[in-house]
């Protein structure tokens, strides 16, 4: 166990965490922490053909923790080293230029940050006959192209958990099944300053790791736009009101945090054809200039119901439980936001998360455009020569009467949630959290919208960028 203090302390060995911290162990003494087990050996995380049963799995060791958001909408966060990148479909495009111009964030570097992740895990798509007019690029440009991928083409999934290859061994200790329960201050300055963190291993026994004392060495959270939120929380830092319910020491009264929650309205429309249809994940992207992405995906039991439906099945069913194919809509932004608050003081339990899909008008206005687009797709030779049979039935209920009623009664998850630690309200400009010293966010708690068609890409560059970042400014301070 930890004894003498470390530079860095990261917690949570996800898709920004990673690359964040095999970074840092190039100048500095790093210890990486994550509450969930290795990747390595576990086929349905390698391998493209088994994404769904991860999915499927709801029992505590599972690499992915289902969760139902207030809403009604079953969705799932990585409990696994490599994050959400050992769990997700794998699609890899780089954000718009926009994102990076608002974000304020050094372009070169940017690419250079991109560069380092893609020339390590991404593949080029492998094509099916057909080619989108913009070909192949990783770039976010409208129209129609082929993305990158995490998988290669031989269907094997590279992570976030591959990058620490790239660290510096004697410099970087990773501990899995190393659960944070709280972050430690040392309140007795003018302002709170952290010194520490107490996690809990596989056996429940409790330890802590320091950074040392000094004004540089930071504990940084990359635990996910849920479990940064909710750590902070834990920790006593988050609305006073809420803290004092749950008998949490208040640390800092910030209301902001766990708000501006958001996950990106989609709907899946099923293409069901009488054939099976070859297994592909996400390949090619429709980026409209209307405010939505369109995608799809086929030969999987993709549809959460059905994957639910099958749970205590063979998981060999899940093959044969669809056949056909998906295309996905999903809202840009979305404008619509929510909220994370605690439903009790154990870091296990999921908070609670409300994503108040389709509260502002836009975003069901762009669902609309959106579903219109698709349909018309459905009836283009390409679809039709597949003789699937379309129809508009929502989760719930008979046929809808209107595409907005189709819209809300079917909204569907992409897993692109995001929010709860908003610069200008939870962090500053470079990440450190407000009112609190020795403390840094670093992952998709960050963002106001989700990055381009899909986030991962600008995650995984995110831990780059700001470990070369911090790097740089060090060395310069001297
Ligand atoms: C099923 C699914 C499919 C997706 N498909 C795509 C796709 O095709 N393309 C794309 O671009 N994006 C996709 N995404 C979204 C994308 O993967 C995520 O937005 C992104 O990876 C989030 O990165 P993160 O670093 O914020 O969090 P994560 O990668 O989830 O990392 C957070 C890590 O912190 C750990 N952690 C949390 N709390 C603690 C704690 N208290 N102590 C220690 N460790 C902790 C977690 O176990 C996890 O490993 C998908 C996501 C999912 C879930």
């Amino acid at each position: 166990m930890p004894k003498l203090p470390y530079d860095y302390i990261v917690v949570g060995g996800g898709t920004a965490g990673c690359p964040l911290a095999a970074t840092l162990s190039k100048k500095f003494r790093v210890l990486l922490l994550e509450r969930g087990g290795s990747p390595y050996g576990n086929n349905n995380i390698s391998r493209l053909e088994n994404f769904s049963f991860n999915l499927a799995d709801s029992t505590p060791t599972s690499p992915a923790q289902r969760f139902l958001s207030t809403d009604g909408v079953f969705n799932h966060r990585a409990r696994v080293l490599g994050g959400s990148t050992c769990i997700n479909v794998g699609f890899y495009s780089r954000a718009q230029p926009s994102f990076v111009r608002n974000a304020g964030w050094d372009e070169a570097l940017v690419n250079e940050s991109y560069k380092w992740v893609e020339d390590k895990i991404c593949s080029e798509g492998w094509t099916l006959g057909v080619v989108p007019y913009n070909g192949y690029t990783y770039e976010h440009i409208n129209g129609t192209k082929f993305g990158g991928s995490i998988f290669d083409n031989n269907g094997f999934r590279h992570t976030a958990a591959d990058l620490l290859a790239a660290g510096n061994p004697p410099n970087l200790h990773v501990f899995i099944h190393a659960y944070v329960q709280k972050i430690v201050f040392d309140t007795k300055g003018t302002k709170p300053k952290v010194i520490g963190v107490i996690f809990i291993d596989e056996n429940s026994n409790r330890h802590e790791a320091f950074i040392k004392a000094d004004e540089r060495s930071e504990v940084i959270l990359t635990s996910s736009a849920i479990g940064t939120p909710q750590l902070l929380l834990l920790s006593g830092v988050g609305p006073e009101e809420d803290l004092r319910k749950m008998n949490i020491p208040v640390i800092l009264n910030n209301e902001h945090v766990g708000k501006d929650m958001a996950d990106n309205p989609s709907t899946n429309i099923p293409i069901p054809t009488p054939e099976p249809q070859k297994q592909t994940l996400a390949q090619v992207v429709g980026i409209t200039t209307e405010g939505f992405y369109i995608e799809t995906i086929s030969g999987f039991g993709q549809n959460n119901d059905s994957i639910v439906t099958v749970k205590n099945g063979n998981m060999s069913e899940l093959k044969e439980v669809f056949r056909g194919g998906s295309i996905y809509e999903k809202i840009i932004g979305p404008l619509s936001k929510g909220n994370l608050s605690l439903v009790n003081t154990n870091v296990t339990s999921n908070p609670a998360v409300t994503f108040n899909y389709f509260a502002e008008p836009e975003d069901l206005r762009r669902c609309v455009a959106a579903v219109s687009l698709v349909l018309e797709i459905a009836k283009t030779r390409p679809v039709k020569d597949l003789n699937a049979n379309i129809n508009l039935i929502p989760k719930s209920g008979n046929e809808t009467k209107s595409l907005p009623e189709f819209c809300k009664r079917s909204v569907t998850t992409m897993w692109h949630y995001h929010g709860g630690c908003i610069v200008g309200k939870v962090v500053d400009r470079d990440y450190k959290v407000i009112g609190i010293g020795n403390l840094r966010v670093g992952d998709s708690s960050l963002f106001v919208e989700s990055p381009g068609t899909n986030p991962q890409a600008t995650v995984l560059m995110l831990g780059r960028m700001m470990g070369v970042t911090m790097i740089r400014e060090r060395l310069r301070a001297g």
